[in-house]
């Protein structure tokens, strides 16, 4: 193995984290250091002798890096990264190899965390934690509680009863109905198609935030039948997946470390992105390093990664305008001909094999050009193009086929695009971004001229109600060759899976609370609330604001039980403020499990202490922006570990791993496949141990195995070589061999052929400049952009994730408090300096529950403010909890936890639903779900 000498990667090492280093920017901000050591002795061990590494996963963020925990005398003193996990080190092995145990010492070599992944020390002994399972006494969002067993928990939330002396409650048991939902359930009958809305145990909604124990806690909902299975996804990334999925076949990442030239599309990749701190490693280690490189990041406020030094550039181009710079970048590219014309005139992946290329396009199809504009087929469903004047079917074409042109009544999608393209001139592009003109044109010379570029988006393109911006910026990298190309865009990561079987097979039919999957198919003219027929979540993530917008109007059907697992949507959902009082309110039984008591938790019946993710089992696959076949296993790092017995026990002994509690209640309600016979063929599981260890070993097996050769043999057992280095770590994948046969849409003939469930109109096959409503109208029909013309967004600090790190005091410390980011002239128009507070009014006329600090700054640009993620908490510890038969008589809160604010609240309701504003979501992508969380339209004042 050649391994980097120690000298040169800490060299390294503290070059990328000089580039990430955070420095408190609000002066008014009074920084305070918490104690330390945050260790549960409280007393300072002698960290240098007598301890051992113990290897995990961290899921402080979604990035997946391999950590060791040094420990000692049981007790975690300090996390670092596990130099196997590729996410945090660079070494080399030969290709096609997988690292092995004593490759590397731990002691000798190790591998780099960010500050989240560090500070998971005090998120394991945070004194806030919860230690036992409680229940609400007197009215719900009263904060009070007491201490309740496990067993009369589980017992009350399967069988309800006069749980509360409020009258009768159902539980788990009496909901689990296989009888439909008719109209004692829904009072929107008239809405659901003619086979209805599924059995009435669908009124059972579980929902989860981070989770990387999917096998485990999908034991409960799955089991149970429900379709009602929700994640944050919509509030995170989901469009961004819709768009990728559909025009490349799945979710492929860029290769950063082999670019020549990189566009980041709000990506801020100092900041946050997955795995964060490695793909700022790549940035700052290989692509910055080599000569002739260049950087740009496109979007409304500076990134890290984006100047002011040298071969970097930020583009400042206004929230919302992505798809505008793209079809610019795209007008400039075919207006001189600097697309790859041969390769994108091959419409099979024969064809494009044939000619040395690993993509075929759909550049030639056929698209009738009267609504449903979808592509033109044959008798067979067969797409067709045009060879030489004669129709054909694309499937048929051993070449190219004709780009441009087309038929009576249908044209060629490069024809289409084209003419979206020359709808606005090169100008008028950069005049709706709001940069200086020319600027498109100038990044789209580079970028075509580049040896490898490549264009990668994330976020703030994506969370828009109009995420083309993502389709135009995945279709650049198609007209450019770009895809399954070294420096471009490709697989990677892994989709190493274990198994557990199934006894018995579970139906989950219907429809889902946040109508995902389903199109509008009832009765009546137009539904109350939008359907997302595109949308892929169904009985899956879902579409989160939609789902709790639909609970609060019990639309489509009442929720009569409603389970949150590290969910906080009170908090962070867009409009959860104004949405979840309803919804806390009106559903008859809701159940939170959680570490800590967060806002929602609150507001809850009963909440179940989780323990932390340092004390689970799982699997972690890596994200493909790391071109490596490798993937992780969670293993607690502290507690008592029984191999024997297949049993753990946490450091707080009346906290119980997610996996077991979903597991126990699912026993409890006497659920199939769970319990001992639960995995078919005479295997079984009774806790999360057996699980895992199951899961693992069956890795083994070809059918479920690891894609790239590794197997899991052994399970949890100590002595497996995964279970000594802490996972599967592979050799670098080579880009070209990571396939051929691959195909790209520059179409989306399914969103062309679907209809806006609101409008009754086609959606658009091809990206489209504005943003718009639920409807598909443009904000201008609705809101007054003239008086609400300050655009607000958010964003994430690389010490923070969307809301749930503030618990952790380590990371609360580095900037204590946030603010609202503001541009001088901006700072001027308004008459505000550095710690004045304004006030930020929507287009709706809501102001929130906040009051923001400015923070002013020339890294954002005029006439739009961020307010950074994860602050502004007003529960999660940062007040005293009364818990009766708790530990010092309840929680001691610490006010710092609850520093600042937050931009949830601020997010415009839909204009184009109807009903009252407590039942609204934002506007919402009609094709993905995503919400748009950097599309508020606002007004500032001084207060
Ligand atoms: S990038 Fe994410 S997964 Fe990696 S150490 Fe940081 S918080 Fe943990």
């Amino acid at each position: 193995m050649l391994r980097m000498k120690r000298r040169s990667f800490l060299k390294l090492a503290a070059a990328t984290g000089a580039a990430a280093t955070i420095a408190p920017r609000l002066a008014s901000a009074k920084i305070e250091y918490p104690d330390y050591p945050q260790g549960r002795s409280g007393v300072a061990p002698d960290t240098n002798r007598g301890h051992e590494w113990r290897t995990s996963v961290c899921l402080q963020c979604h990035g997946g890096c391999g950590i060791i925990g040094k420990l000692k005398d049981g007790e975690l003193l300090k996390i670092e990264g596990n130099p196997y996990s590729h996410n945090t080190h660079d070494y080399v092995i030969p290709k096609g190899t997988y690292a092995k145990s004593g490759d590397i010492d731990f002691n000798d070599e190790r591998g780099t965390v960010c500050p989240k992944g560090a500070s998971g020390v005090y998120t394991l002994y945070n004194p806030r934690r919860l230690l036992h399972p409680v229940k609400r006494v007197g009215a719900r969002g009263s904060r009070q509680w007491k201490r309740i067993s496990w067993d009369q928990a589980y017992d009350e939330i399967a069988n309800g009863g006069d749980l509360f002396g409020e009258g009768h409650v159902d539980g788990l048991a009496a909901v689990k109905d296989d009888a439909p939902i008719g109209s004692g359930e829904s009072d929107y009958m008239d809405e659901a198609p003619p086979e209805g809305y599924g059995p009435k145990k669908n009124q059972f909604r579980w929902e989860r935030g981070r989770n990387e124990n999917a096998p485990t806690t999908n034991l409960l909902h799955k089991n149970y039948g429900t379709i009602n299975k929700g994640t944050h996804w919509t509030i995170c990334e989901a469009s961004m997946v819709h768009y990728h999925v559909f025009q490349t076949g799945g979710f492929n990442a860029w290769d950063l470390k082999n670019a020549t030239y990189a566009i980041s599309a709000g990506g801020n990749i100092y900041d946050a992105s997955f795995p964060a701190q490695t793909q700022a490693r790549y940035l700052s280690k290989w692509f910055l390093r080599r000569p002739g490189t260049k950087y740009v990041y496109v979007g409304p406020r500076q990134s890290k990664s984006a100047g002011p030094a040298g071969n970097t550039e930020w583009v400042p181009i206004k929230t919302g305008t992505d798809p505008a710079f793209g079809l610019g970048m795209i007008r400039w590219i075919i207006e001189n001909n600097a697309y790859a014309s041969d390769m994108i005139s091959r419409p099979n992946p024969d064809a494009a094999a044939a000619g040395g290329y690993p993509t075929s396009t759909d550049a030639t199809f056929l698209v009738k050009t009267d609504a449903p504009m979808g592509y033109l087929t044959d008798a067979d469903g067969d797409p067709q193009v045009s060879k030489n004047g004669q129709i054909v079917k694309a499937s048929s074409v051993s070449g190219t086929a004709d780009l441009e042109g087309g038929t009576a009544g249908a044209k060629t999608v490069f024809t289409l695009l084209k003419e979206r393209a020359m709808e606005k001139s090169m100008d008028e592009y950069d005049d709706i971004c709001g940069i200086p003109r020319g600027t498109i044109a100038r990044i789209a010379r580079e970028f075509s001229s580049a040896e490898k570029p490549v264009v990668f988006q994330y976020k703030g393109p994506c969370q828009q109600s109009n995420p083309t911006g993502t389709q135009a910026y995945t279709i650049i990298n198609g007209l450019m060759d770009r895809y399954w190309r070294e420096g471009g865009i490709s697989g990677g990561g892994s989709k190493a899976h274990g198994h557990v079987g199934s006894a018995e097979k579970v139906e989950r039919t219907g429809i889902t609370a946040s109508r995902a999957g389903d199109a509008y198919a009832g009765a009546k003219a137009k539904p109350t609330k939008p359907w997302f027929p595109l949308q892929m979540g169904k009985g899956g993530d879902g579409v989160q604001t939609e789902t709790f917008a639909g609970i609060a109007a019990d639309y489509p059907y009442k929720v009569k039980v409603y389970w949150a697992y590290r969910s906080d949507p009170l908090f962070g959902l867009p409009r959860g403020n104004q949405i979840m009082n309803k919804v806390l309110s009106k559903v008859p039984l809701i159940v939170a499990v959680d570490p800590f008591m967060n806002e929602t938790s609150m507001r809850v019946d009963y909440v179940l202490p989780d323990t932390t993710y340092l004390e689970h089992w799982s699997y972690m696959h890596t994200h493909p922006a790391v071109k490596h076949a490798e993937a992780s296993v969670r293993q607690p790092l502290v507690g008592t570990v029984d191999h024997a017995g297949k049993t753990h026990t946490p450091i707080n002994p009346d906290t119980r791993s997610v996996g077991n509690i979903h597991m126990q209640m699912a026993m409890k309600l006497g659920l199939p496949n769970v319990g001992p016979g639960g995995a078919g063929n005479g295997e079984g599981f009774t806790n999360d141990y057996e699980f895992w260890d199951l899961y693992f070993d069956n890795a083994k097996d070809a059918e479920h195995g690891y894609e790239v050769g590794h197997n899991f043999s052994g399970g949890l057992d100590p002595n497996a070589e995964h279970m000594k280095i802490g996972g599967a770590y592979g050799s670098e994948l080579d880009r070209q061999d990571l396939g051929s046969g691959h195909h790209f849409s520059i179409y989306l003939d399914n969103v062309a052929t679907t209809k806006n469930s609101l409008s009754g109109e086609y959606m658009n096959g091809l990206p489209y400049v504005g943003q718009i409503a639920g409807d598909g109208s443009p904000f201008e029909d609705h809101f007054d952009t003239e008086t609400y013309n300050y655009g607000v967004g958010t964003n994430k600090r690389w010490q923070h994730t969307q809301g749930r790190t503030a618990e952790n005091l380590w990371l609360m410390s580095l900037e204590p408090e946030n603010g609202l980011e503001m541009n001088p002239d901006d700072a001027a128009k308004y008459g505000v300096r550095s710690g004045d507070s304004v006030q930020i009014e929507n287009a709706a006329g809501e102001t929130g529950r906040y009051i923001y600090k400015v923070f002013v700054t020339n890294t954002i640009r005029p006439n739009y403010g961020e307010v950074t993620q994860s602050f502004g908490h007003w529960e999660l510890g940062s007040k005293d909890i009364d818990i009766e038969g708790h530990e010092g008589g309840g929680i001691k809160g610490d006010a710092r936890v609850g520093a600042g604010s937050h931009i949830a609240t601020l997010m415009m309701p839909d204009p184009a639903q109807e009903g009252p504003l407590d039942e609204r979501s934002c506007p919402t992508d009609p094709v993905g779900g995503s919400a748009a969380q950097y599309s508020i339209l606002a007004k500032v004042r001084k207060v």
